[in-house]
């Protein structure tokens, strides 16, 4: 039976691999990525040749069935995304669950991964958290995730693209009132920056500068008294109720 290790890659500055990843990419029989051009300047940049072939979100379940024929084989394949973490918002949970049921042994190794950075970073708290990964695109979708999630009381991490964040923090705003926020901006590269403050006033400061670049916008959860807030109004609510009928 061959192996799958599940290999993270830099999200923005190539010092960010690790040795160890470094080592499988150099013993492993394929790469599969899911851009395999991206992966080659990657691999190109540390002098590595090695075959490659492609797992991307649109081919994600006939590839696994082909890799995982693979490594029935007897074959080792080391799993990249173009960064970060594999399965991460990223393909790979299809792969990994084959592997399981295949009895296909498995190697998970560390690295960067975008959500963990920003949330250290961003001074909210760490002890609990909730990754949301991206939000839907589609706006009334969107908002009814907002809706589910509005009494979640750990932190909440999201991915966002520049062209969206401020509509969506204008929906965030609408559905949490306004709570403590960070939007995390290019990490790991040279112009890394954390805007920190309030939903609205990290919205205030996209109207003065446009986004741009790769980012992760987080929040604090519900506040105890936002809650206790929330729940006398349910009860009042229920009072009224009650007194009419
Ligand atoms: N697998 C990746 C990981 O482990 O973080 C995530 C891949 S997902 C397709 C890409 C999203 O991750 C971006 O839209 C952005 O929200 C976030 N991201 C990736 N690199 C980033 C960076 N250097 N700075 C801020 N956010 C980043």
């Amino acid at each position: 039976k061959g192996k799958l290790y599940i290999c993270p890659t830099p999200i923005g500055n190539l010092e960010d691999i690790t040795l160890r990843v470094l080592r499988i990419l150099k013993e492993v029989d394929t790469i599969a990525a899911e851009d395999t051009r991206h992966t080659i300047n990657l691999l190109r940049h540390f002098d590595i040749q090695k075959p490659l072939t492609s797992y991307h979100e649109h081919n994600e379940k006939n590839k696994s069935q082909y890799l995982l024929n693979k490594l029935l084989e007897g074959e080792t394949i080391a799993l990249v995304s173009d960064a970060g973490m594999p399965g991460i918002s990223d393909p790979g949970e299809v792969l990994v669950k084959a592997c399981i049921e295949h009895d296909i042994p498995l190697e998970i190794l560390p690295g960067a991964t975008a959500g963990i950075l920003a949330l250290v970073a961003s001074g909210l708290p760490t002890r609990r958290f909730a990754f949301e990964g991206f939000l839907e695109r589609d706006k009334k979708k969107r908002r009814e995730r907002l809706e589910k999630i509005k009494l979640e009381d750990r932190s909440l991490i999201f991915y966002e693209a520049p062209h969206r964040v401020i509509d969506t923090l204008q929906d965030m705003m609408d559905i949490f009132g306004d709570r403590k926020a960070v939007l995390a901006r290019e990490l790991t590269k040279r112009y890394e920056e954390f805007i920190r403050g309030s939903l609205k006033e990290v919205y205030q400061y996209l109207q003065e500068n446009p986004p741009k670049g790769e980012m992760v916008l987080l929040c604090e959860g519900i506040s105890l008294e936002e809650e206790v807030r929330r729940e006398r109004e349910v009860f009042e609510h229920l009072t009224i109720k009650e007194h009419i009928l």
